[in-house]
């Protein structure tokens, strides 16, 4: 197979989002490749590990309004390749009654019609048990919420990509991006030219941004993933019908804390901590910080009473944080033949066919199907401007 090459397309990264976009572009008929760093599937990036939580429930209309059709798209991969990605768990939403956060959340679940339940300090045991309800806080379960498998998920969209005719070369790492009105891309092991290139580089982003001369303000951080042992298996199972569940603010953290039903490993719950501390994305495990680890244990002391109150397990991830923590949906701001998805921070995987087919639309010059104003550069450009 020859290293060189021409095609409509070049997608640089192969994580949930670069997957997903690769797999939207060959559906519109467009020669793609998809290139990655690491040889697939990796643990490296943010993209790996065998559970997410997919929900409409968030303080903002735009991402509702965008799960809509998303649950649909997932719906649709499932069914194309008769493989099981998605999960109903319900999500549990808590938080001081009172706050503007916990609010937002109940009133986008109720302006979305999103069926939901809002539980009362007198029911709120009967229907989640073992969990304690802080005093003063608000509970309501966004019903239609559950758990996506992720690595089965990426596994699926990359291997319908390559069905549609997309070539994925993984363990060749982008070293050069020369833009033009076709733009030509350098990799360890040869030279591509194409009319348009995403770039969905994770943690990554600005290195490869800086050969097109744009630095977007993102933050990476090592996050501690963190799986707790049920003192009676069972108590937090899945197949008990263990919701999901959101704490907006705690008594531990202003981050929220969220966690997933026992799964993955029987016997063992996975609760993190919503941030963690900058690490350098090549040298993730330099970053030894345990000061997440050490609210995660005493948030489980106090709310999850049949788990042991220390990590049983704890693998890591990234997170790409943009400073209001929405993602970077945009063509390059000088070469519009540059589309970036970007910052997903933390909360992106659920939304990977929506932000695929966006993705899509911006590299081949359509009007997107969503008003993007929350997404584009511009956003930090104009910040910059009023703070000077
Ligand atoms: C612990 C944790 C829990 C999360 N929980 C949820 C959740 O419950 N729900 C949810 O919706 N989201 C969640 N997220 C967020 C979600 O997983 C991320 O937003 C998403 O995976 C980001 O995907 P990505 O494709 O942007 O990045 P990545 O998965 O990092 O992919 C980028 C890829 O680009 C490659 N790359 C980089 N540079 C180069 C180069 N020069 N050449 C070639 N390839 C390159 C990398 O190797 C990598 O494979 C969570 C994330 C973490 C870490």
């Amino acid at each position: 197979m020859s290293t060189t090459g021409e095609y409509d397309c070049v997608v640089i990264g192969a994580g949930v989002q670069g997957s997903f976009a690769a797999y939207q572009l060959a559906k519109s008929n467009q020669r793609t490749i998809l290139l990655e760093q690491f040889v697939l599937p990796h643990t490296r990036g943010s993209s790996h590990g065998q559970t997410r939580i997919i929900r409409k429930a968030y303080e903002q209309d735009f991402y509702a309004h965008m799960m809509e059709e998303c649950y649909e798209l997932w719906a649709q991969l499932e069914r194309e390749a008769g493989v099981k990605l998605y999960r109903q768990t319900g999500l549990l939403v808590m938080g001081p009654e009172n706050s503007q956060k916990y609010q937002q959340f109940k009133s986008t679940l109720q302006r979305n019609k999103v069926p939901m339940v809002t539980l009362t300090r007198d029911n709120f045991s009967q229907h989640i048990p073992h969990v304690n309800l802080a005093e003063g806080d608000g509970a309501v379960v966004d019903i239609t919420a559950g758990i996506l498998y992720a690595d089965r998920a990426l596994k699926t969209v990359q291997g319908q990509f390559q069905k549609l005719g997309g070539i994925i070369r993984d363990k060749e790492k982008v070293t050069d991006i020369e833009p033009g009105p076709v733009v030509t891309v350098s990799t360890t092991a040869g030279v591509y030219r194409a009319k348009s290139v995403v770039i969905t580089a994770g943690p990554w982003a600005n290195r490869l941004l800086a050969h097109t001369g744009l630095q977007l303000p993102l933050e990476v951080v090592r996050i501690n993933v963190c799986y707790w042992k049920e003192k009676v298996p069972g108590s937090y199972d899945v197949k008990q019908r263990f919701p999901s569940f959101i704490l907006t603010e705690g008594e531990e953290s202003k981050d929220d804390i969220y966690g997933l039903p026992s799964n993955e490993y029987p016997g063992l719950m996975k609760i993190c901590h919503h941030m963690g501390s900058e690490t350098d994305p090549d040298q993730r495990d330099k970053q030894t910080d345990r000061s997440d680890i050490d609210i995660l244990q005493r948030y489980v002391a106090r709310c999850f009473p049949g788990l042991l109150p220390e990590p049983a397990v704890v693998e890591s991830c990234m997170y790409t944080l943009t400073p209001d923590r929405h993602f970077v949906l945009d063509c390059h701001p000088t070469y519009g033949n540059i589309v970036i998805g970007a910052g997903f921070s933390g909360h992106g995987f659920k939304f990977g066919p929506i932000v695929g087919k966006i993705l899509c639309e911006l590299s081949l010059g359509e009007v997107p199907s969503y008003d993007l104003s929350p997404f584009r550069i511009r956003r930090f450009q104009a910040k910059t401007k009023s703070a000077l």
